[in-house]
């Protein structure tokens, strides 16, 4: 297929969504309004309100039937299976060097002080610097918060040959060119940074990329984890084992419900009601295109009342998720050993899901959205976070390219002709974004159907010797 056609039929499909929440967000406040003066308005408003979501129904049903009856969906299977083993084939190469006495290494220490998704994230962040400057990255996991021994008690080693920090010149970044050994400093803490950092993509993959996915860096934040995440046996058969046990079975949403410690500083509290209201309307659209025989969910979350409450007020659901959970629950035990397990198998059963209804203000949700990229070609619509878009901690800005003017109607919205870029602060799922104009300097809301994405690349090497 031409790329533009790929374009726009994503395009469609998201403006879709845009339009739909604008419409529906404001019938509400209308409603509100009609409340107290016109309340005979109401039944009118309700009546939109349940047109309007069966127009947008049938809608989204039919841009997805565009792609199953375009005759690409073999060529979209083989082309992410390719573009997967071409970058697969560069990181083992990358990562077994013919000599490791010699070999340009970069070591990356896990021992970033936060919880598991964002150690991932940290050693993703040394995976893709090790990438750009090709250099065998050395994972130093000794210790680790989750596991004393280390990383390869779970995951294979990310090297099968080369492991060992040795050089014969060593620096912290960023050292030189023919410096042996460099150590890497966490995201928050690099200095100069590097032009391999997120949002950047290889720029030799981005044609291909922009062509075959929405999102084309949670789909190379995938790909890093896909190889990182290699499971040892113990860890696949611990995986099977509760995933048999727990009755793991397709259709199911993932739904992440983070609390504890996040909720009031770093994320707002959102009631299970909230999630579910997604969930059932998943559920609702699902059943246009096939016989749901039962609406499903895999529950995580950090707190172990939200299985039990959700249990009790769903009862029409069948609610899986993992009961040891309570192991979790004190903060004092979750950056543990004993917790390591269940973060795994809650981010795994999450990613395996065939839709994700979470906050993407936390990094569990988020990996399991990047995990998630692995299984399709692009499903990088197969989500619904409550509160942020997708973002990577310590990324660049994360910029967007009007695509139609806009002229401020309300207060509190912003000005912009064709062509300015935008920093996104953020969607506030009404319709509108959040962002500040570059050219303008103007902070403000926009609608968030007149950008497009811009995609960030950086010039990574391309491996061609690997061929030789
Ligand atoms: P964030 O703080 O939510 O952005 O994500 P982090 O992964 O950095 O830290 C949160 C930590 O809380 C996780 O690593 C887990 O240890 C724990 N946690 C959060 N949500 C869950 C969950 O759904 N299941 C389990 N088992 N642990 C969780």
């Amino acid at each position: 297929p031409n790329t533009q056609y790929e374009i726009l039929r994503r395009r469609i499909f998201s403006n879709t969504k845009e339009m739909w929440y604008f419409i529906n967000s404001s019938l509400k406040d209308l409603k509100k309004k009609a409340n107290g003066i016109a309340p005979e308005l109401i039944d009118s408003i309700n009546y939109i309100i349940s047109m309007g979501l069966e127009h947008h129904r049938s809608l989204m049903f039919d841009i997805e039937q565009l792609e199953i009856v375009d005759g690409y969906s073999v060529w979209r299977e083989k082309e992410a299976a390719d573009m997967s083993n071409l970058v697969q084939d560069r990181f083992r190469y990358l990562q077994n060097p013919e000599n490791c006495k010699t070999a340009r290494k970069l070591v990356c220490s896990l021992n970033k002080g936060c919880g598991y998704g964002c150690q991932l994230h940290h050693a993703v962040y040394c995976f893709m610097v090790a990438y750009g400057t090709q250099r065998t990255l050395i994972l130093k996991s000794k210790g680790w918060r989750y596991h004393k021994a280390g990383w390869e008690e779970v995951f294979k080693p990310v090297s099968d040959t080369c492991t060992s920090i040795e050089g014969d010149s060593f620096s912290n970044w960023p050292g030189h060119e023919d410096t042996q050994v460099i150590n890497l400093p966490i995201i928050d803490s690099l200095s100069p940074r590097s032009p391999f950092l997120p949002l950047a993509i290889p720029e030799d993959l981005a044609p291909r990329l922009v062509r075959l996915h929405g999102d084309p860096i949670v789909w190379w934040v995938g790909q890093i984890l896909k190889y990182l995440l290699r499971p040892q046996e113990k860890t696949t058969a611990m995986i099977q084992e509760a995933m048999t046990k727990m009755g793991f079975k397709r259709p199911i949403v993932g739904v992440h419900v983070r609390r504890t410690d996040k909720v009031g500083t770093e994320a707002a509290f959102h009631g299970l009601e909230e999630y579910m209201s997604h969930v059932d309307e998943y559920y609702n659209y699902l059943e246009l295109k096939q016989v749901v025989d039962k609406r499903r969910i895999y529950l995580a979350s950090d707190d172990p009342k939200v299985l039990l409450e959700a249990k009790k007020k769903y009862p029409h659901y069948e609610i899986i998720g993992d009961p040891s959970i309570s192991k979790t629950a004190s903060v004092s035990t979750r950056y543990s050993d004993s917790s390591l397990f269940g973060i795994i198998l809650d981010i795994h059963m999450l990613s395996m899901s065939d839709y994700l209804v979470c906050t993407f203000s936390s990094q569990v949700c988020r990996v399991a959205y990047e995990i998630m990229q692995n299984y399709y070609p692009d499903a990088s619509a197969k989500f619904r976070s409550l509160d942020d878009i997708y973002y990577y901690g310590g990324q660049n800005a994360h910029n967007v390219v009007a695509v139609w003017p806009h002229e401020p109607k309300k207060n509190g919205e912003m000005h912009f002709a064709v062509g300015d870029l935008i920093g996104v602060a953020g969607n506030h799922w009404n319709g509108f974004s959040k962002g500040r104009n570059v050219r303008t300097n103007q902070i403000g809301f926009y609608p968030t159907f007149k950008v497009k994405d811009k995609i960030q690349t950086a010039k990574f090497p391309t491996y061609s010797e690997m061929y030789k």
